[in-house]
Parts: C-alpha cells; structure tokens; sequence
C-alpha cells in the first residue's frame, strides 16, 4: 500500500484511443482499411463485407469493427432467419466461417509488436507513465482486444487465474489486494475458446500459452478462436460466461472506486451494458465513501464528461478534470496532485 490517497482504488476505464496513442493500433472505425490485404485474400470475408456494408460513395471497409461483429453475431444467432436455433443450417456455416476469417485478421493485426521482448518493455513504460504504480486496490477496465495491457504493472487477467476444478470466487478473492485486476470486457486475442458452438468446451475461456499458432481444442478436434464480443450483446454473455464473471468483478471495483480515470474510451450512451456498469460509481450505500475524482483523457475530453455526469447520482460531488491527451495527463496530473492527500 501506498501513502498516496490518489492512488488507491482508482478504476482505470480504457478504450481504443489509448491502444492507438500507447501502440498506433487502429482505431475500431478504421480497423477494416487498414487491414485491407488480409480481408481481400479472405474471399468470404471480403464478399460478405462488400454485400452487407457497401453503397452509396463510401467503401465497405469504412465500417466500424463492432458494427460489423455485432452483424455477424446477429446473423450466427439466427436473427430473422428460418433456420433460428438451428446450428448446422448451411446459413450459419457459413457464417461462422466468416467470422473466423475476421478473427484472424483481427488476431494477427494486434498481435503486431507484442512477441518480442523488447517491444513489451516499450509497451509496459507508456503505459506505466499514466497508470502509474498500481496497487492491488486499483482496477484497470479495458474494451480493446490487444494485450499490450497484459504486460503492465503484474496484473491478474481472469483467463489466466480462474481455476476450473474450482467455480466460483470468494469475496476475499474478490477484494484481494495482492495484484491490481485487469478486466477485458469485450474479450482479448489472448482468450481462446473452442470455435464449435455445439462443443461442451465452447463456453469456457482458456488464456493463451507461449508461442503462436493453430490450437485445437481436447474435447472436439475444432480449431480454437479468440473470444471476442462487440458491444450490447446481451447473448455474448450466454456464449461466454466468463464475461459476466469480469462484469461483475468491475461492478464491485466501480462501488468503492474513489477515482475514475478514463482514457481513449467515449462513452457511447447507446452502449446500455456499459451505461449499467458506470452507474455502479453512484456507490454502494449512502453512506459509502463516494467517488472523488474523475480523469477524462480524450481529444474529445468535454464530450465524454458530459456522457458520464449523466450517471452519476444527483448531488453527487465529483471533481471533474479533462486532458487532451495523455502526454499532457501525465505532466499536468504529476504536478498537480498533491503527494499525500
Ligand atoms: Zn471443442
């Protein structure tokens, strides 16, 4: 632990635009572009692509990533189809198979940069200057697939310390301060699971070992695939459990938080999933020591401040800062926070 008030129970909410300030990964509108080699050799991907989201002057790989998953999980649940709860209609075969071949170019596209040694240690210090040190008291959030988060600070990413032979989490487990969490919400490249839906082992989330490569699953002889979810897709929490598992963790970390810092996520208010979790910073009680501080670091810090003051509670007394970005977060937040508050 820490003297330093402003660095306890501090959730961290992280978004696309800190991935492309930290690693120059794309931003999730114009992720399609600039992948468009790998789409183009992929004939299904890039068919279905042009069917669904061309037209009218602007190119189908202008659309954002998650329309085009939440398109695709819409059409694999059997949305508007004969063939709803139907799993081996020819339809959604070939469905899945688009879906895989997006995976891929969404898997290898981020993977870029993070196998070397070197590139990790680059990684870990951006980050490191805005997360500062983390204490098993904080709580980082992410929305984005990558995992160059995963090498910061020595955080704890469930896939990799949930013990199957062992189902559920105590609350000292819960709270433990051993090691800050770090909650991949929409999923992670480095969450595999089984790609047959019909797979008894389908719906758990195994972390990713050394090395990369084709991996196949013990129980059906299916390639495993990245467990990836877009955004507002109540059904991504049936398909993968473990979601609700991170959700809920966030939820219980949101109730206590005395700071909130976000960076590079906007918080859309069509996103209702996400809109369910933030209310969870009104606090636990009203006697529960409430939320101090917000931290928006975001070229469009007014915008995004102006979304998330809608959540809090009426009377809720907050102080509210914005920073353009985080280079300028990290000079200003530096000298301005006073060294034992
Ligand atoms: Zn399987």
């Amino acid at each position: 632990m820490t003297n330093d008030a402003e660095q306890t129970n501090t959730v961290y909410i992280i978004g696309a635009g800190a991935s492309h300030a930290v690693c120059g990964f794309p931003l999730l509108a114009g992720f399609l572009k600039d992948c468009r080699t790998d789409i183009e050799a992929r004939a299904n991907l890039h068919e279905y692509l042009e069917r669904r989201f061309s037209g009218n002057g602007h190119d189908a790989l202008d659309a954002n990533l998650e329309d085009v998953l939440a398109d695709l999980d819409n059409t694999l649940f059997g949305l508007g189809q004969v063939w709803y709860g139907s799993a081996s209609h020819p339809e959604r075969l070939r469905a899945q198979i688009i879906r895989s071949q997006l995976l891929e170019v969404i898997q290898k596209r981020l993977s870029v940069g993070d196998e070397s040694e070197e590139s990790s240690a680059e990684l870990r210090g951006n980050y490191e200057r805005v997360l500062g040190k983390l204490t098993g008291a904080d709580t980082v959030i992410t929305f984005n697939y990558d995992r160059s988060l995963d090498y910061c600070c020595g955080m704890r990413p469930l896939a990799y310390v949930m013990n199957p032979d062992i189902n559920y989490l105590t609350p000292e487990e819960l709270a433990a301060e051993d090691k800050p969490w770090l909650l991949h919400l929409h999923g992670s490249i480095d969450f595999l699971t089984c790609g047959n839906v019909e797979c008894p082992n389908s719906w758990r989330i195994l972390g990713r070992r050394k090395s990369s490569g084709t991996r196949i699953c013990g129980t059906c002889g299916a390639d495993m695939e990245i467990a990836i979810v877009p955004p507002s897709m109540t059904k991504s929490f049936q398909r993968y459990p473990l979601l609700s598992v991170l959700a809920r963790i966030a939820k219980e970390r949101l109730v206590t938080a005395k700071r909130i810092v976000i960076w590079g996520f906007s918080c859309p208010s069509t996103d209702h999933h996400v809109g369910w979790l933030l209310r969870s910073c009104r606090g636990g009680s009203p006697d529960s020591e409430s939320l101090r501080r917000i931290d928006v670091i975001d070229p469009d810090a007014k915008t995004v401040l102006d979304r998330f003051k809608v959540l809090l509670a009426p009377g809720q007394t907050t102080e509210c800062r914005s920073f353009g970005g985080h280079e300028e977060y990290v000079s200003k937040h530096l000298s301005d926070s006073p060294p034992h508050a």
